[in-house]
């Protein structure tokens, strides 16, 4: 705790604003972020308070520049050849600098994997709570307290929690959670700022930067996704979805069932555990629609859901449902789905 500034409940009301910590990854801006400004614009929107943007980085103006259209009223760029990669010393010292100096009442961190190292940090060096992983966020303008909601005891209770006496309040939302601001035409004030750091301020080095040979598969941007789930009984039958996905123009996935099974790899997985989408179609085969499934598709725009049962609770949040076996009702769906295209 040496270096914790632990604030009291003297001071809170001298923290004002929202503040949204944008994360670039090889100079471009993730879409969380944007996400985390649509939020944080309706959240700054209520509270009648600024919304600002930080991000650090290396000679990355241009991609800031889209950062001045998505709502913001103040960009910060920290501008540091040391910034270019994320290190959580030099990340931690410079967003901590920057928030006890400006004194934002609320910050919201992306829960990607720099996010979950990052905020923790955060957190502890400026002396606050943190909660991370949530699903909801609301404020109550009266009292200007964060209600953050995040799933709780494995999932199956949904905790709001709130951070009465210190400031800022902290929270991470992982990707996909949050609608995406909307593009503003007029670009928003840019203030970049070279911060004051030394390779004496980090003690993790970075020896080489080595990107994945493995291709990484994006849920989350996906617009039909085809998930699959037990009830399709065996990895054979799972490939229907794969088929299913591919004759759509879609991509596949599966609930953790399917993944526990070695059918489908672990960045498929959609859920509490996995991954959070809202793709405009989201096709659920086999799925009984346990908490922990929905909580990463039910925001989907439509949901379709094939399930033998008619009681399973996937029925509970589908637009459509068809009430059968899966392993009979994909091979028809992609014929008649081949034969609309081939008309
Ligand atoms: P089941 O629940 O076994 O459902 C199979 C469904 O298929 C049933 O509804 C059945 O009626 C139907 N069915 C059977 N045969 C057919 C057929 N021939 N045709 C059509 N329908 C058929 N799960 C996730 O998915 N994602 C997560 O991120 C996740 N995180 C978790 C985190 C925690 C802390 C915990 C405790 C659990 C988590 N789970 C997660 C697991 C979750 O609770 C469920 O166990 C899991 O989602 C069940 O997967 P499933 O629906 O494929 O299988």
């Amino acid at each position: 705790m040496s270096k914790a500034k632990v604030n009291n409940l003297k001071d809170i009301n001298e923290w004002r604003g929202v503040l949204v910590v944008a994360e670039q990854r090889y100079g471009k801006i993730l879409n969380v972020s944007y996400e985390l400004l649509g939020e944080g614009r309706r959240i700054a929107d209520k509270l009648e308070t600024e919304l600002s943007v930080i991000v650090l980085g290396n000679k990355i103006d241009e991609e800031i520049k889209g950062l001045q259209h998505y709502g913001a009223d103040k960009v910060i760029y920290m501008e540091h050849e040391l910034l270019e990669n994320y290190t959580t010393d030099a990340y931690t010292k410079v967003i901590a600098e920057y928030i006890n100096e400006t004194k934002p009442e609320t910050v919201f961190v992306g829960a990607t994997a720099v996010g979950r190292d990052l905020a923790p940090r955060l957190a502890g060096r400026l002396g606050t709570g943190l909660t991370a992983d949530c699903t909801g966020l609301d404020v109550d303008p009266t009292d200007r307290k964060m209600l953050q909601t995040r799933p709780a005891f494995g999932g199956n209770l949904m905790a709001t929690i709130v951070c009465p006496n210190n400031r800022p309040q902290m929270s991470t939302v992982r990707p996909g959670v949050m609608q995406k601001s909307a593009y503003v035409e007029e670009a928003t004030e840019l203030v970049k700022i070279r911060p004051t750091l030394t390779g004496e301020d980090i003690i993790a080095k970075i020896v080489e930067v080595v990107k994945s040979d493995k291709e990484g598969v994006s849920l989350c941007d996906a617009e039909i996704i085809v998930a699959g789930g037990r009830g399709l009984g065996n990895e054979e039958n799972f490939g229907l979805v794969k088929k299913l996905a591919e004759t759509l123009g879609g991509t596949y996935a599966g609930s953790r069932a399917v993944i526990e099974n070695g059918w489908a790899d672990p960045d498929r997985q959609i859920g509490q555990t996995g991954t959070t989408v809202r793709p405009k179609v989201y096709i659920a085969c086999g799925i009984s629609g346990a908490i922990q499934h929905l909580a990463g598709m039910a925001e989907s725009e439509c949901i379709v859901a094939i399930n033998k049962n008619p009681e399973a609770p996937i029925f509970q949040v589908a637009h459509f449902g068809l009430v059968g076996d899966a392993t009979k009702i994909i091979p028809e769906l992609i014929s008649a789905i081949e034969e609309v295209k081939n008309q």
